[in-house]
């Protein structure tokens, strides 16, 4: 009877023992996914980072093919300002009214053409005003983004480093239960562990229910998993199981 209860006892040790490993076991797994996805953060923040320079990258383009146009509409003007100068030379020393007429007329084109040009210049003008604001603007955005994304990456990187501490404490923890698991107890639940891969290992009874699968245990092997004398399978998921104390 002494060894009986001896036995019972350590069985009960070795399965709070399964059970701590077990939480131990998906809180590594946590912390590894949580790890893991640390490159992929930290990437997207360096893709916000490229984002904004192309913002501000864009806004001087377009502030720059404004220039351009508006240099390009000023040599027009001088082109045009000069044909008029020649056209009116011209009128001066027309001998009859038909070259009269047509010089006229030639110089009434050049104005127009002067007037569309002085037009042009106008809309440019307030394109390129609106361009340095849009700049601005871009310039603005994006050192507050740039910020923003370098206080980012220095608290995921100061996560991952908080994660790589658990990890290790975790590994530390692990080992240290690990040499009190009994080596068949721990073959069982390696065995399990494999078969089930994530989720539980070692499911808790409640009202003769395996938590592990939500499934009835019959009354009879419930009534030996509450003796808790030795490991038990649930017989539908296979899975370890122990009794809740209810
Ligand atoms: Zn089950």
């Amino acid at each position: 009877v002494k060894r009986d209860k001896e036995r019972i006892e350590s069985m009960r040790e070795q399965i709070q023992l399964l059970i701590k490993l077990q939480q131990i076991d998906n809180e590594s797994q946590r912390q590894e996914s949580a790890l893991s996805a640390i490159p992929q953060r930290l990437a997207s923040l360096d893709g916000e980072r490229r984002e904004v320079d192309q913002a501000v990258w864009l806004a001087e383009q377009g502030l720059e093919a404004l220039n351009r146009d508006y240099r390009d509409l000023e040599r027009e003007n001088k082109a045009c300002e000069a044909q008029i100068a020649k056209s009116k030379v011209k009128l001066a020393a027309v001998k009859t009214n038909k070259e009269y007429q047509m010089s006229l007329k030639e110089i009434e084109d050049l104005e127009a053409k002067r007037s569309r040009i002085e037009d042009d210049v106008l809309r440019v003008l307030e394109n390129i005003d609106e361009a340095k604001a849009l700049l601005t603007k871009r310039k603005k955005e994006s050192q507050n983004i740039k910020e923003q994304v370098a206080q980012d990456e220095r608290e995921v990187a100061a996560e991952g480093r908080k994660i790589e501490e658990n990890l290790a404490r975790l590994a530390a923890e692990r080992a240290a239960l690990v040499g009190q698991v009994r080596s068949d107890v721990l073959a069982a639940f390696a065995m399990v562990k494999r078969r089930v891969g994530r989720g539980l290992t070692i499911a808790p009874v409640e009202s003769a229910i395996c938590r592990g699968c939500n499934v009835g245990i019959p009354p009879q092997l419930f009534n030996e998993i509450q003796r808790q004398d030795k490991l038990y399978h649930c017989p539908n998921c296979q899975r370890l199981v122990y009794w809740q104390g209810h």
